[in-house]
């Protein structure tokens, strides 16, 4: 992922991705494994977003990651499960294109980039109280991801929050905190922590911070390594100052940083992944479900001007003939 300033980005690519979380790195590398040219504009210094910082667990049923600690999942269970969780919160097109799309899209993230999952052994879904929950399969988890081989590039990713780390930043995930409660039962705990201390400690000397990262840091890391591999332009610290049209059609963007500019023509298309809805001061225009109260993620980067976020998002949905019918009445 060449780290480049606006002045040395391309002037014409076919993707343009704004945000850098989850969202946006993973729309980002699809695109580049389908040959496209990719340039991601992050507002703040650090990759990752929200998604650093997170447990990382992504809900994805019917995966074959899944499938290796229970078997017996339908998708029949799992449409029912959630048209009943979700009720007339979503579309039902838009949950089925999720439950269609999403086992193939991981596995393509682990057949083809540095992104790993492994289940979770046990993780009920959250809503129990709805037809044919289960214990485990449908929630998986980045595996951790040693960062040491990606040089100054390890230092993009945002630094974790100190409720995930122990020691003054070393970075735990679930089984890691297992073996730190049984740390005196267990002789296989007490090697686990005490190797785990000991890399810590070098790693604080050596980079300054732990770079065996877990869970949403490790997906961070792993998707940054990926995108690296496959060339998507990256530039941090900069604003898109406008989007320039043509014909209700978005084709590129003007972008600022440090007092400079810059355009870049997008011939495919523009994606706003800039997450913070549940931190914004007023409803999406795309959510209708976001209240403009601030939701699960106390913690979670908020966007910037919502106007700003309102006008993209009505120009997107100005161009996007497949979103649901109540976006674009909402627009
Ligand atoms: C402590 C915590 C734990 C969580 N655990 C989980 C979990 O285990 N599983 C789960 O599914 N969810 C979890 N969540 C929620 C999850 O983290 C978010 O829903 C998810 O990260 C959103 O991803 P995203 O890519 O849409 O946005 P983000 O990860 O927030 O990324 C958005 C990026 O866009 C950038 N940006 C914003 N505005 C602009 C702009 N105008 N121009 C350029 N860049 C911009 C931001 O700086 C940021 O880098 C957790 C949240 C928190 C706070």
């Amino acid at each position: 992922m060449p780290d480049i300033t606006i002045d040395r980005a391309a002037p014409v690519y076919d993707v343009a991705v704004i945000g850098s979380g989850a969202a946006g790195l993973a729309a980002a590398v699809f695109a580049a494994l389908d040959g496209a040219k990719v340039l991601v504009v992050e507002r703040t210094d650090h990759v990752g977003g929200t998604s650093a910082l997170s447990g990382g667990t992504v809900w994805a049923p019917m995966t074959r990651t899944g499938a290796t600690v229970n078997g017996g999942d339908s998708r029949a269970d799992v449409s029912a499960f959630l048209d009943s969780a979700v009720g007339n919160f979503g579309d039902k097109a838009m949950r089925e294109a999720f439950l269609d799309a999403a086992p193939e899209a991981i596995a393509t993230l682990e057949d083809r980039t540095k992104v790993a999952f492994r289940p979770c052994p046990k993780h009920p879904d959250y809503e129990w109280d709805h037809p044919h929950p289960t214990l485990n399969g449908r929630a998986i988890e980045p595996v951790p991801y040693d960062t040491r081989a990606m040089g100054k590039l390890r230092e993009l990713v945002r630094p974790p929050i100190a409720e995930f780390t122990v020691l003054g930043g070393m970075n735990i995930d679930r089984i890691d905190i297992g073996h730190l409660l049984n740390r005196y039962k267990s002789p296989a705990s007490f090697l686990h922590v005490a190797k785990l201390v000991a890399r810590y400690m070098h790693d604080r000397a050596r980079y300054g911070r732990h770079a065996r990262l877990v869970m949403g840091a490790a997906l961070i890391g792993r998707l940054i390594d990926t995108a690296m591999d496959l060339g998507i332009d990256l530039v941090r610290s900069t604003s898109v100052a406008a989007l320039d049209s043509d014909a209700g059609e978005v084709t590129g963007l003007q972008l600022s940083a440090g007092g400079r500019t810059a355009r870049v023509a997008v011939k495919g298309g523009v994606i706003l992944a800039t997450g913070g809805f549940g931190r914004s001061q007023a409803p999406s225009p795309i959510f209708s479900h976001s209240s403009g109260k601030e939701a699960s993620g106390s913690r979670a980067l908020p966007t910037d001007g919502k106007s700003w976020l309102a006008k993209l998002s009505f120009a997107l949905l100005a161009t996007h003939r497949d979103l649901p019918d109540r976006a674009r009445q909402s627009a």
